[in-house]
């Protein structure tokens, strides 16, 4: 594939632009691979890639019934950080964050990773206890994250309201710098291009229907709509329906389904320096670099795989936001959309073998996955490729719902993706 840079720009300009080829190709699939991944998001594309690049494994397909990149991928709201309580957590999202830093050059893709700070609202002494437990954490474990004052917060964030006056006070706040955002398509197909260099089949409008197994219970592969593709390792990486996946091995995963939505607004001047978010009030915002604000919540409360959400969770978010910074209450929203997020009991997610030799599992990361794309990734290519998890990874597994070891991060994923 043609390198992109600064003088491929300049040479396509001065030819019409008639020189640049497909991203990546679209191959027939064959009948047999070494391994395929289910579900063509960035985690399933970003495995297939580190699959060839770090572990020499290039007769790989990643199988995706809708087009890549269509999943939650291309529907979040880009929030990047790795402020979390745990040591599972803090080492799987610190990995994920330090491979953002250096990912549009890995890739040659330019994915606009942007270090432009998340910034946590503290509104009253249980936030406070908290975000200081969480601070002190991260810190102890060599992670970025500290505590602002109110007039700290204002200065970071200009158009936040912190007067005494306000709904909900603010009395200080947990800032980690090297948090921010990035442009999710460009992942996916940042990811695509490099895999499909690699010699990996991209395979869209390819819906997995069943799994197979041989007499001693081992995967021998996958139906799907364009016939059976064998393969003797499976991987499944795909968000909100892992469950349905997973029921076609006969497994029950703990995993359950919901919508989570996101809006945004008219295109504004820059104005919005980071990200904000207030778990209390329960909103979070920031602002793209078309102009948008970018607004989102928690997930609606039942199970669903509309994509769509209802009216009142949007209402009550706005609602939210207009408290935290009056000075938006006049701008008009343009659209909005949901997705479906695979949320476990502790908020952490799940990446490990399964009961089924040859099938391997990640999922389970919810409403907070997009962060962990490059780090999940790469360890999930790690696990297809030698058959046990990562150190990084160890703790993850789907056992623990069976021992009780559980990651309980609630407090650090509910509100906050
Ligand atoms: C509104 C919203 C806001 C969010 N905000 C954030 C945020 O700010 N920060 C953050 O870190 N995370 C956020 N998330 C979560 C994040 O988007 C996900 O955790 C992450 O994108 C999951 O990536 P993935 O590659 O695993 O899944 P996906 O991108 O969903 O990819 C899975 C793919 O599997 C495919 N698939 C499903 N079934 C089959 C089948 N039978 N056969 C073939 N293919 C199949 C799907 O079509 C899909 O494309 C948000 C999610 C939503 C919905």
């Amino acid at each position: 594939m043609r390198k992109y840079s600064v003088f491929a720009v300049a040479r396509e300009a001065l030819r019409g632009h008639k020189g640049w080829g497909p991203h990546w190709a679209s191959p027939e699939p064959r009948k047999q691979y070494d391994a395929i991944i289910i579900g063509g998001g960035g985690h399933g594309l970003g495995a297939a890639y580190y699959l060839a690049k770090e572990h020499g494994i290039t007769n790989v397909a990643v199988l995706e019934k809708g087009w890549i990149g269509g999943g939650n991928t291309g529907r979040n709201t880009t929030i990047i950080r790795s402020n979390y309580l745990y040591e599972e957590s803090m080492d799987i999202y610190e990995h994920s964050l330090k491979l953002w830093e250096n990912l549009s050059q890995d890739l040659n893709y330019n994915v606009m990773y942007s270090p432009r700070g998340v910034m946590m609202l503290s509104h009253n002494i249980h936030d406070q206890q908290s975000f200081k437990r969480h601070i002190n954490a991260n810190r102890l474990y060599g992670i970025d994250n500290e505590w602002l004052t109110p007039e700290q917060a204002k200065a970071y964030c200009p158009p936040l309201d912190i007067s005494k006056t306000a709904r909900y006070p603010i009395n200080g706040a947990a800032l980690q710098r090297r948090g921010g955002t990035a442009r999710h398509d460009a992942v996916a197909w940042g990811y695509a291009r490099a895999a499909s260099d690699r010699g990996v089949h991209i395979i869209q409008n390819c819906e997995v229907t069943g799994i197979r197994r041989d007499e001693t219970g081992r995967v021998t592969g996958v139906d799907t709509n364009r016939g059976f593709i064998g393969a003797k390792k499976v991987g499944i990486s795909a968000a909100g329906h892992s469950s349905v996946l997973m029921q076609m091995a006969d497994v029950r995963v703990p995993l359950q389904s919901q919508p989570l939505q996101a809006l945004v607004s008219e295109p504004l001047k820059p104005i919005f320096p980071c990200v904000v978010m207030s778990n209390s009030v329960h909103a979070y915002i920031s602002q793209s670099d078309k102009g948008e604000f970018v607004i989102g919540a928690g997930t609606d409360q039942y199970n669903s795989y509309s994509q769509t959400g209802g009216l009142q969770i949007i209402t009550h978010t706005l609602d939210a936001i207009c408290e935290l910074f009056p000075m938006f209450r006049r701008v008009k929203m343009m659209r909005q959309w949901g997705g479906i997020v695979d949320v476990t009991q502790d908020r952490s997610p799940i990446q490990g073998v399964t009961p089924v030799p040859g099938l391997y599992l990640n999922a389970g990361w919810g409403t907070g996955g997009f962060k962990a794309t490059p780090g999940s990734a790469n360890l999930f290519a790690h696990l297809i490729a030698r058959g046990e998890p990562h150190r990084l990874a160890a703790g993850l597994t789907l056992e623990r719902f069976r021992t009780g070891r559980l990651i309980d991060e609630a407090a650090a994923a509910a509100v906050a993706h």
